[in-house]
């Protein structure tokens, strides 16, 4: 049998081959972020499967490729600011983490509390402590930081793309979202870039992912 580390860097190798992780940046969080620290410890021989995997509270862990698909769509660098929707169990942020280390910083909110805590906890025992914040709340409407996050990752499916997380950021900064149904398998992933005053939307694919709650959600 492989290790779980000898899994992880097959998983990567193949998400390499596929084309889902191309910068130098995608790949070295691909390899130090451990998955099987961040889901039941019942399912961890599953940790490196590229599927999604439940968390409870009917929540689930994105697959792999789509966390690195979205990562690289952010064109994530050294030092960014990163503000998340949904941090479900901490393993999107902590890569995020890794990508804009070591100066850069992330604030995820998650609007289930025992999903916040869950995060939390497995944040810290993995290390990423002091460079992700974890905020119980609605993400939806955004939120009031001291700076205007550079990158925003949306990781649950939102009818349309809330407005204030568009406002929140900063010029010049992108913005990954899936749009759509509720249902599964009718949403688009869009990515927004905003100029000023200009916001331009690209879709990029169809996706599958939990619907988002809140003022801005599927209530
Ligand atoms: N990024 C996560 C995947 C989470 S699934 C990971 O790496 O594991 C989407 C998450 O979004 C769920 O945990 C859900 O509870 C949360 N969510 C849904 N609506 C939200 C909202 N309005 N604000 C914050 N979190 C929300």
């Amino acid at each position: 049998m492989p290790s779980l580390e000898e899994e992880r860097a097959r998983l990567v190798e193949r998400l390499e081959s596929m084309g889902i992780i191309r910068s130098e940046r995608a790949k070295r969080a691909a390899l130090s972020v451990r998955r099987e620290l961040f889901i039941p410890q019942k399912l961890r021989r599953y940790a490196y499967r590229d599927t999604p995997l439940p968390i409870g509270h009917g929540q689930t862990i994105s697959a792999p490729h789509m966390v690195f698909m979205m990562n690289e769509l952010l064109d994530l660098g050294e030092g960014m600011l990163v503000f998340e929707v949904g941090a479900g169990s901490g393993y999107h942020a902590a890569t995020v983490a890794e990508m804009v280390s070591p100066r850069g910083r992330v604030i995820t909110t998650e609007i289930v509390v025992p999903l916040a805590k869950f995060a939390w906890e497995n944040l810290r025992r993995a290390g990423y402590h002091d460079r992700v914040s974890v905020v119980a709340c609605d993400g939806s409407k955004g939120l009031k930081l001291r700076e205007r996050p550079e990158r925003i990752l949306v990781t649950a499916a939102a009818p349309r793309v809330p407005r204030p997380l568009v406002e929140m950021l900063e010029d010049g900064g992108k913005m990954v979202i899936p749009v759509g149904d509720s249902l599964f398998f009718a949403q688009k992933l869009v990515l927004i870039e905003r100029t000023g005053s200009r916001i331009v939307e690209r879709v990029i694919t169809d996706v599958a992912f939990v619907p988002l709650r809140g003022e801005w959600g599927f209530r």
